[in-house]
């Protein structure tokens, strides 16, 4: 079946609700045994995952997970309280002491922070590679090296990353390669065919879709799935049954959003281009991105969020256009219906010389029409070029 037809079948049986369509909320902590054997067989877990404990899942949590992991292509599924935390459990799972972890230079901000700030803390050895390294990750795998992570595109400047090259030299390594793929979804990046074993999604953004929640997803193989499993229960980490159903609620529109969110990327990209205010965009959907080559191979579609970097302006400029916006709300996060933009200063260690020359823009494209979109875009450019 095709991921639209998927996400509008999974994850229900109206037969086990006396025909009603959506699954209700569980809302528990706890879940009874029938009998001293029931109770003995949960608890040894044996293999099967049963249900004996609100933390440790639900009705709910266990079908959003069951269609998450279809709608992948993975064998297994975890459901975390944010993308965050889906992080956290998984590198905690992955890594020991005297361990070394790759991470891409273009890393999501917050696990940037994660990893410079806890993980030398426990002794593992923490290494930013560039982005657009390919199968030249080789030379920065060591005999200790634990994981190789991937984000493509990345964070803020959306470098596509070569995927299908890195897995090859990790295999041939036999070292795991987990990937975040927020910004395409598994909707348009099947990172489980490009050879990624373990991939993360904050369901925040996309999946969810409605800026109503936080949380997280784990997806791997059946061969990490044990590893990973373990640490996830022992630290405790489970979304709440809200989340849950406005998690589930959001994936039966996923496809049709996304369509939307790009097609409104797209028109508004094409017509910043056009802009002499506008110094480059970074959106791999664009012919002339770097990354588009890669993009088209690796990907069936692109997502609402891009970046623009503006010719230099000063600060009051600035604060002219983003004080006054309309539409585009100015706050951290994306996915949702609406529109937001915000300024952004990239970390980079790896690749030192991407230095912008003025502000750089992330703009996440919400549902509404691309011409009033613009129109707010055009009316703030005027309100820059006025403060000059
Ligand atoms: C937002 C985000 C996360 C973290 O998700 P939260 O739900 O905010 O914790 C992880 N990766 C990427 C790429 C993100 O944009």
């Amino acid at each position: 079946m095709k991921p639209e037809t998927l996400v509008t079948t999974l994850g229900r049986e109206p037969e086990a609700h006396e025909g009603v369509v959506n699954a209700p909320v569980y809302r528990t902590s706890t879940i009874l045994f029938k009998t001293l054997a029931e109770f003995e067989t949960c608890e040894r877990g044996d293999g099967v995952r049963p249900l004996v404990y609100g933390r440790t899942g639900t009705p709910s949590t266990r079908a959003l997970e069951e269609s998450l992991a279809a709608l992948d292509g993975s064998d297994h599924a975890m459901l975390t309280c944010s993308g965050q935390s889906a992080i956290v459990v998984l590198l905690h799972a992955m890594l020991s002491s005297g361990g070394h972890l790759l991470l891409p230079d273009s890393l999501y901000a917050t696990m940037r922070k994660y990893c410079i700030e806890e993980l030398p803390r426990f002794g593992i050895e923490v290494e930013f590679y560039n982005s657009c390294i390919g199968k030249g990750i080789a030379e920065h795998i060591r005999p200790n090296t634990q994981l190789i992570y991937c984000e493509s595109p990345g964070s803020h400047t959306f470098e596509m990353q070569d995927i299908p090259a890195i897995v090859e030299v990790a295999r041939a390594h036999k070292i795991p390669v987990a990937a975040d793929n927020t910004w395409a979804t598994p909707l348009y990046q099947n990172t489980t065919k490009l050879g990624v074993d373990i991939a993360i999604n904050a369901c925040t953004k996309y999946i969810g879709g409605h800026a109503d929640i936080v949380m997280g997803l784990i997806t791997c193989s059946k061969q990490y799935y044990p590893t990973i499993r373990r640490t996830f229960r022992n630290m405790g980490i489970c979304p709440g049954s809200e989340e849950v159903f406005l998690c589930a609620r959001g994936l039966r529109s996923l496809p049709v959003r996304l369509k939307q969110h790009q097609q409104n990327a797209l028109s508004i990209a094409h017509w910043l281009r056009e802009q002499p205010e506008v110094e480059r965009i970074f959106y791999p959907a664009l012919p002339d991105d770097p990354g588009h080559a890669l993009w088209k191979r690796d990907c069936t579609g692109a997502s609402g969020l891009f970046s623009f970097e503006l010719k230099p302006v000063s600060k009051k400029q600035l604060a002219a256009m983003l004080d006054h916006m309309q539409l585009f709300g100015m706050g951290v996060s994306w996915g949702g219906y609406e529109s937001l933009i915000l300024p952004f200063r990239a970390q980079r260690k790896a690749t030192p010389q991407w230095q912008p020359k003025g502000p750089t823009l992330r703009i996440s494209t919400g549902l509404e029409h691309s011409d009033d979109l613009i129109t707010d875009l055009a009316e703030g450019l005027k309100r820059m070029k006025a403060a000059a």
